[in-house]
């Protein structure tokens, strides 16, 4: 019998993007998932040259250990890669990219990571987040100086503290070793996914979508259906009891499944315009995200800047609670006048009175006030007048108003 596929891997250049700067690859045993960065051209190549560098460690090993090791040196030898491109082809200085990878051995799991790509495990319902990200704002956190809540809507939150690239010869990579149990899924995605799309949304697409590939399917359209300003790429990883290789051919998605094309580069940059246009923030925003990382002396300009930005959102703050305060009080004050010009004809201890305002009154306030008392009697009135007096006689100005008073005067025989 064929056995399942038990994997899936889908990328997609998102509705903003002009191309596709990730790069993702399911294999027999290795899974990973590469966002590349680098500007106008850059991105697509680094993370394509590291998922194609790095599936070459794509194999059985003896232990977990051996496959961690393997995966270390592959992120490594990646790396060094990027640098020697940008070596040859020095318009794609600053270039790198982000990569989370697993490799799969028995019912363990090694596991290679560097950047804000995320890997999650799914298990028991429940959605764990195993990876942690190489940001800037991981790292405000970590310190204590903003919440996770903040980070999450942080304006820098895209900004990488750590990538494979051209900038560091021995990159800090993180690697770990875990185990894996039957029924277990493993999802590796990049941060088009993870930046727009909720925990518990993605927790109930893995919960109740039942093969690998429809629930990346699903995962990516859950991205778009938010708008996906960001490339999204989604690798899929269901565990069986088997702990063997998974049921598809090796397959790269993304900018990896792409022939490489830095050499002729013409065809990369007019293509933007048109996005920057119809989009300015959205399409400009991602593109100053991320920063070769230049040691303490950049975070705490980065931190001070944040300071600043926050005096000035104060400042901001303040001029329109000021200027809303005076919008209403302004209303008010054209609304209390503009019922100052009405009056009416009713009763004030038993008398006709001329009142000047609306019969209205907001809470204890009173719109109206006797403008002009009168002698009138209103139990000397006809009956038919008492009663209009009592439930008051409108007036179209004050004029008329005292015209009704005269009126009813004569008729009371005054
Ligand atoms: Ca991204």
């Amino acid at each position: 019998m064929a056995p399942t596929p038990t994997s899936a891997a889908v990328s997609h250049v998102g509705r903003i993007r002009a191309n596709n700067q990730d790069s993702g690859y399911a294999g027999a045993h290795l899974f990973l998932v590469a966002d590349g960065m680098g500007g106008h051209a850059g991105g697509d190549v680094a993370s394509a040259i590291a998922a194609k560098r790095i599936a070459e460690a794509d194999a059985e090993y003896p232990s977990a250990r051996d496959a961690e090791f393997a995966l270390q040196q592959a992120l490594i030898a990646a790396n060094a890669m990027l640098a020697e491109t940008v070596f040859e082809h020095s318009e794609l200085t600053g270039m790198g990219t982000t990569v989370s990878a697993i490799l799969r051995v028995g019912h363990q799991l090694a596991l290679a990571h560097i950047g804000d790509s995320r890997v999650y495990r799914f298990r028991g319902g429940e959605l764990t987040q195993i990876t942690a990200d190489h940001t800037f704002v991981q790292r405000l956190v970590d310190s204590g100086r903003i919440t996770p809540e903040e980070a999450a809507v942080h304006p820098r939150r895209s900004v990488l503290m750590r990538v494979l690239g051209d900038v560091d010869a021995a990159p800090e990579i993180d690697t770990a070793i875990f185990d894996t149990k039957p029924g277990d899924r493993w999802m590796l995605c990049s941060d088009g996914l993870s930046s727009y799309v909720a925990d518990e949304k993605i927790q109930s697409i893995l919960a109740t979508v039942r093969t690998a590939q429809g629930a990346a399917d699903r995962l990516v359209k859950e991205s778009l259906d938010h708008g996906a300003p960001d490339n999204v790429t989604v690798v899929l990883v269901d565990i069986d009891d088997s702990g063997g290789a998974s049921g598809i051919p090796p397959t790269f998605v993304g900018s990896a499944a792409m022939p490489l094309s830095y050499e002729n580069d013409t065809s990369r940059r007019p293509i933007r315009l048109p996005t920057l246009l119809l989009h300015p923030l959205k399409a400009t925003l991602p593109e100053d995200t991320h920063f070769e990382p230049e040691g303490e002396g950049y975070l705490e300009e980065l931190i001070e800047e944040d300071r600043r930005r926050a005096r000035r959102r104060r400042i901001v703050w303040l001029v329109v609670l000021v200027l809303a305060v005076a919008a209403i009080a302004g209303a008010v004050l054209a609304g209390y006048s503009w019922t100052q010009s009405h009056y009416y004809v009713g009763e004030s201890d038993g008398r006709v009175a001329v009142y000047q305002g609306v019969q209205q009154t907001i809470g204890p306030i009173h719109l109206s006030s006797v403008y002009q008392a009168t002698r009138i009697e209103v139990s000397s009135l006809s009956a038919y007048n008492q009663q209009s007096v009592e439930a008051t006689i409108n007036a179209d100005s004050l004029r008329d108003a005292l015209d009704i008073v005269d009126r009813l005067s004569t008729a009371a025989g005054g």
